[in-house]
Formats: C-alpha cells, structure tokens, sequence
C-alpha cells in the first residue's frame, strides 16, 4: 500500500526538532531508522501529518561508557553494538539482544533508541533495557526527564514518553564486578519476532551467590514485562540448578501471554520457563568468568510431565 500523505522535515538540532513537535501537537512523529515506522506508514497503521526526520541532527549516533553508565544516543543502530568494544567487554546481554533481531539490513537502520520508544513488546530490546536497570532521557518543552525502564512501558504500543518529547538516550548503569546478563529468544524462524523472550542480568558475590538480577521479558504480555518476583527470588541465593529451576517456574508464572499464531499462553508460559533457565545460567557462568555449553537460541525442550524439567 502507499502511506496517506503526510509533511516532511529534517532538523539539524534536537531544539528545532522539539519545536516541530510542538507545532504539530499529536499529528507528528519521529522517524529515526523508520524499520517500524515506514511499514506502519505503508499499511496505513499510522497517518501522521508531519514526518521529523532526526538522522541529519549530528552527535546523536554514539555508544560510549562514561561518568559510570552506557550511553547510547537516539541515532545509535544495532549494528553499532557490534562494534563496541566496551559493550563486548561488559553488556554482553546487548549483543545476544540485537543478534536476534531482523537480519543485518534491518540492523544497520534501526536505533536501539526507536526499538524502546516504538512501545511494541513483541520487541526484544525492552526487556533487556528492564533487566540492565537501564534509564531512558526524554527531552521535551518542559525540560529534560528521566525515566527507569520499567516505568517506560504503559500498554500496547504506548510509553510513558509525551507526543511532544524526544528519545535522546538511553543510560545503562555500569554493573558491578562480577555482574553480566543473557538473553535468550525462541523464534518461529530467523528474524522473526519472538514467540517468547528472556533477558536476565545478575550480579554475584566471591562464593557465586546471587546478590542482584534483573529480569525481563519479551512478547508476552501487553507490554514488556519486569519479573520482579523472579529477581527477588534469586537474590541472595547461590546459583544452583535447584535455584535456577524455580526461578524459572516464577518467571513462567509472571508471563502473561495471549493465544495467537505464534502458540497458546501454557506453550509461551512454557517457553518463558525454558528461556529463564538457560538465561540465568549463562548470566551467572559469564559473571563468574566461566563457560558452559550453550544451547542454540531456538531451540526449544517442550515438557515432559511428571518428569524433571530441563
Ligand atoms: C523485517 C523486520 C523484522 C524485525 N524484527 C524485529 C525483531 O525480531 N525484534 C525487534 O526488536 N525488532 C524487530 N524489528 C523492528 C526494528 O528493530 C525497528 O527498527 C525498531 O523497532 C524501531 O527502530 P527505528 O529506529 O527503525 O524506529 P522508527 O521506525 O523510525 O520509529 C519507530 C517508532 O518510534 C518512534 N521513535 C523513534 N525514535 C524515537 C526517538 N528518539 N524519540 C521518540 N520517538 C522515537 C517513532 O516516532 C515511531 O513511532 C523488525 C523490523 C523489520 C522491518
């Protein structure tokens, strides 16, 4: 289909791109890598009348450590995570992240900026943001606000963020020593959205106990869901397969998915379970410096009842 018509600009500041949105009241949007947007636009989801075009505003495109957090700018894409060194070094959960998401064309366009601000919690970067403990800035005419990720999302396809602010960034705390994540997908196939998604960071002590976890989820619910129960649980707790089980029957428990082509709530409920394990597992194996084998990302180990669970 083709987009309904709609006005078009490219600021060359975040002041005058405030500005636009602030004329255009609710009737205008932000088109940052537009690989959400545009098909939106072409099937007509969204009609906009003002386009404002950020990608000609310089120094938003970054992805750098410094005063103790992560920073990622709104022009940052996926395909910069890769390039990161510090983010190799110690977000390793951010790479697992975009690894799994569309393929490399659409990584080279997209922002991890427009990933969070889009509000859809089929997308993966949301429950990894909630699980980093991760801040997002949103700039507006009433100033500069600073927002936890799991404040961010409110519902379907809505965030906390105002029509007339701006995604400038998004602020990654540095974790603590002996601290890393993992996050895991199961995808009907390659690029696809997730049918369920786990994102899992966790801090430990000198004997390997939990002192710390964030835990997200992605695709099921209305919104990307903190599994606050799953983190309290694994607080204060060595890290054990018995630990890990029943941490993983929290998270399941947490999901709150719908039925739909990608399967029944008791299939995704029972996905979350699987994910979580092997999360938590590769979370705690890097925060201590050591390795397991890993099992590929989509794979998936459907119940076996009355039986051990993996
Ligand atoms: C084929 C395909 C497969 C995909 N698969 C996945 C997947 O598996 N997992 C996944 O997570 N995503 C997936 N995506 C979505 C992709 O990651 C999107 O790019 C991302 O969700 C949006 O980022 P963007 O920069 O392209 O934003 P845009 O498309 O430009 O914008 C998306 C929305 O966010 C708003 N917005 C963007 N930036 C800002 C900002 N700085 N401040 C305020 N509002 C802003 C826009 O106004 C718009 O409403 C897929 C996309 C495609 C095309």
């Amino acid at each position: 289909m083709i987009p309904s018509q709609f006005d078009y600009a490219a600021p060359a500041t975040v002041d005058e791109a405030l500005a636009l949105l602030e004329q255009h009241g609710g009737g205008a949007k932000i088109l940052a890598g537009g690989q959400s947007l545009i098909p939106m636009l072409k099937l007509r989801l969204a009609e906009p009348e003002f386009l404002i075009d950020i990608n000609r505003i310089p120094d938003l495109r970054y992805v750098e450590e410094r005063d103790g957090a992560l920073h990622i700018g709104a022009l940052a894409r996926e395909a910069d995570l890769d390039r990161s060194g510090v983010v190799a070094q110690r977000y390793p959960i951010l790479l697992d992240t975009a690894a799994v998401i569309a393929d490399p064309l659409v990584r080279n366009s997209a922002t991890i900026c427009g990933n969070v601000a889009h509000g859809d919690p089929g997308n993966d970067h949301p429950a990894t943001m909630i699980a980093l403990g991760a801040f997002f800035i949103a700039r507006g005419p009433r100033g500069t606000r600073t927002i936890p990720a799991h404040d961010f999302f409110i519902s379907l396809f809505t965030t906390a963020l105002e029509p007339d602010e701006i995604l400038t960034e998004i602020v990654i705390p540095r974790p603590a020593d002996r601290s890393s994540g993992a996050y895991f997908k199961l995808e009907r196939k390659v690029g696809d959205y997730a049918t369920a998604g786990v994102a899992v960071q966790v801090t430990l002590d000198d004997r390997n106990a939990c002192i710390g976890a964030g835990v997200g989820l992605t695709n099921v619910g209305p919104t990307p869901i903190r599994a606050a129960r799953t983190e309290s649980f694994l607080r204060n707790k060595p890290l054990d397969e018995g630990t890990v089980g029943q941490a993983a029957e929290i998270a399941a428990e947490e999901a709150d998915p719908i039925e739909d082509r990608r399967g029944t709530p008791e299939y995704k409920r029972d996905v979350v379970r699987v994910l979580a394990a092997r999360a938590i597992r590769l979370a705690a194996a890097r925060a201590a410096g050591t390795t397991i084998p890993t099992p590929l990302p989509f794979t998936y180990s459907p119940p076996v009842r009355d039986t051990a669970r993996s």
